[in-house]
Formats: C-alpha cells, structure tokens, sequence
C-alpha cells in the first residue's frame, strides 16, 4: 500500500478504537471518515488484493452478509461490516479494522452500490431485492434498478448472483454476462407490479411472474427453497439449520450459499457455519428477562413488516415505532402494511409515534393497549414468550435497554 493510505489506515483504526472507548457505538462511520479525509482513495487500496463479495438490496442485507460471511470462514479470515454501517466509511474502516484477509464480504446501502463496486472491484455482487424504504428518503425503486443496471454494465467482469422472484432485481442484473440466480421469494410485491423495461403490468401465477408486454419474465433459478432446505444448482437438497427464525432467513440462508459458491465453497462445508449464527446487532437476540423470553425482530419498512409477522410466533406482542431521522419522519407507510396476521394475539403499542400506530390498528380492528415504556411492556404479559417488532430507533432504544444485546 502506499505511505499515504498505510497513515490513513492507521489513523483511522485509532479514530475508531477512541470513538468506541468514549462509548460512542462502535466507532466504524467516526473511523472510515477520517482515513478517506487523509486518502480519499482509501477503500481502494484496502480493498485491492482481496477477493470481495458485496451484498445490497432494501432487507435482508445485513443477515445475508452476516452468513455468507460465514459462510465463506471456509476458506480464511473474512472482513466484514458486521455492525451495519453499510456505506464507503464504514466499508473503509471495516477493511482497515480486519487487517490483510484474503477475503471481505461487505454489506452495502443500495444508495452506494454503483461507487464501492467502482472502488472495491468486487468478485461477486448480490441482489436481494428492491421496495419502498422510509418514505421520506426514498428514491423511486424503478430509479434504484436503474443505477443498479448502469453500475453492472461497467463491470461485465463481475459475477451477480440475483433474486429471480424481483422483477426488479432480474431487470437490473439481466445485462451481466455471468448470473447466478436464486429463489428466496418475494413476500412484498407492491414496487413491482410495472415492468421497468415496458411499463407493461407485471402478472404472477405460482411463484411464476412475467411482463404482458414484453419479454421480461422470471428466469429459472439455480438455487431454490424448498421445504426447510435449499436445493442447488445440482439439484441436490440441503437441509438448514438456523437458529434465525423464519421461511425468509432460509431464504436468506440460499443467497449466502450461492455467493459462497461462487468462491468454490461448497453447501455441505458452509451450512455448519450457518448454523452458529444466533442475532445480528440485536436483531433476532433471545433475552430472558422477568420469566418473559423476549426476542427482538427489526422492521423498517413494508417489506420487513411483512416479514416480522412471519417470523413471529402466536405470542404478545410488542409494536414500537418512532420517526426521527434515521426511521424517516412520516409515517404514513403504516397504511401500506397489513397488520391483519396480528389478530387473535396480545398486542402492545410504545414508541414515539405510538398513537399513530394505535390509528392504524383501529383501522385494522385490531385490539392493543399502549404502553409507556418497554418495562411496563414486560410486566404487562405473562410468563413466557414476547415478541418485540420496532422499527430502527425503536429497536436501538429497546436494545439500550436491554444492555446493547447483539
Ligand atoms: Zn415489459
């Protein structure tokens, strides 16, 4: 490496470990900050000599990296960004933290995607999906395919291992020269009801969708779920074990095995692996607390709402929401999800915006009570399991309280 970028590197490893010393997080964004200030150039330079799988897409992107990241332990160390400070700084000080690894799989903002495939020259890119973020800073998810699109075509070197079940996700990646296709399902299918090729509207039957107007349609993918496993390219089925619950981590599970594959580990040596991953950053942690079992289930959005209820078992409840910065201050969204699958179960509501919710499950006639903190939550439910679904600030508040859990 250069002098520069070695000072860089060095100066932002120190930012960081002073930032998480003063308790300030973990100090990952504090770091990658400083060292790209001293050399602008400097997820480069990481980067270069290593063999990178990036990870983007609306949901499901920090557990997908956090399992193919170990999925590919494998082979050797493997850098990664495992506290989800998915943009060029924390990238930088991900990759400066970790030292030389000869590999790094890196959780990116889809935002970002274009630059750091420009700057990291990635082996593999995986695409998950794409829907509706916060609202307020959404980009129109057609736009997003867009620059997904452009980005690849400047890289026809790179290997894109997509969602088949995401038009989107299959119209952005359909250029490059070297696909691999998997099936995790697409639960939300609200953002892709227009083909982005045609404008034509896009119909599905049996897991099956194509465009009405042209030739768009799904492709057949190599790696699928089926049952509680994953069937690969050979066609053989792999039973999986997660401690993660739910039908959309097997899925998740899937991705992480085809971009494993892709640097030649095979199914049968990652799946181990997969097994040992229990939370990521709190989401999905199991605390005990009071004879309650509480488990945590991060929700951003509509698509990650959808899939909070399914991965939540017939227990109480808790909904926290708020809406300040990072959440997106309106909070209209709620109307774009079905709160439905919560009938028939005890529900609480907190969280800053509380009252807003409380409207919306009105609507959805669903009975709740409001609470006003997360210990009143606790005294207010049985012995047993509860159920917390927060969306970002709410889930951090929550994960406070519970001594930062990861
Ligand atoms: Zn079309």
């Amino acid at each position: 490496m250069p002098l520069r970028a070695k000072v860089a590197t060095s100066v932002s490893k120190t930012a960081a470990a002073l930032s998480r010393a003063a308790g300030r997080g973990d100090g990952s964004v504090i770091g990658g900050w400083i060292g790209l200030k001293i050399d602008p150039e400097l997820l480069t330079h990481l980067a270069s000599g290593r063999a990178i799988a990036l990870v983007s897409g609306t949901n499901g992107k920090t557990t997908t990296t956090r399992l193919a990241a170990a999925a590919l332990g494998v082979l050797g160390p493997v850098a990664t960004n495992s506290f989800g400070a998915n943009m060029p700084t924390g990238h930088t000080s991900a990759l400066a933290k970790a030292g030389a690894t000869p590999f790094a799989v890196l959780e990116v903002d889809e935002h970002y995607l274009a630059r750091v495939i420009d700057e990291t020259n990635p082996r593999v890119v995986a695409l998950l999906n794409l829907s509706r973020d916060q609202l307020d800073r959404a980009k129109e998810v057609a736009m997003m395919a867009q620059m997904w699109r452009t980005a690849l075509a400047g890289h026809p070197d790179v290997s894109v291992v997509a969602n088949a079940d995401d038009p989107m996700v299959v119209w952005a990646a359909q250029g490059s020269s070297h696909i691999t296709w998997f099936s995790a399902g697409q639960r939300w299918l609200d953002d892709s009801f227009v083909c982005p090729e045609s404008g034509h509207p896009i119909e599905r039957a049996n897991g099956d969708w194509w465009c009405t107007g042209c030739p768009l349609r799904r492709p057949q993918a190599q790696w699928r779920v089926e049952d509680e496993g994953v069937v690969d390219p050979r066609g053989d089925w792999h039973l999986v074990k997660l401690q993660l619950p739910g039908t959309v981590n097997i899925g998740n599970a899937a991705t992480a095995l085809a971009v494993a594959a892709e640097f030649g580990v095979r199914p049968i040596e990652a799946l181990p692996r997969l097994s040992t991953v229990a939370s990521i950053a709190g989401r999905y942690a199991q605390v005990d607390r009071d004879g309650r079992n509480i488990r945590l289930l991060l929700a951003k959005n509509p698509a990650s709402w959808l899939e909070a209820f399914d991965m939540a078992e017939q227990a109480p409840t808790l909904l926290s929401i708020n809406a300040r910065d990072p959440d997106g201050f309106d909070t209209s969204w709620l109307y774009d999800v079905d709160f439905s699958p919560l009938h028939n179960r005890p529900v609480l509501i907190t969280g800053d915006r509380a009252f807003d919710l409380a409207v919306r499950l009105e609507v959805n006639g669903i009975p709740f009570r409001h609470v006003l903190s997360f210990e009143e939550a606790i005294r207010s439910v049985p012995m047993g399991r509860l159920e917390v679904i927060a969306n970002y600030t709410a889930f951090q508040d929550i994960r406070a309280e519970l001594d930062r859990v990861n």
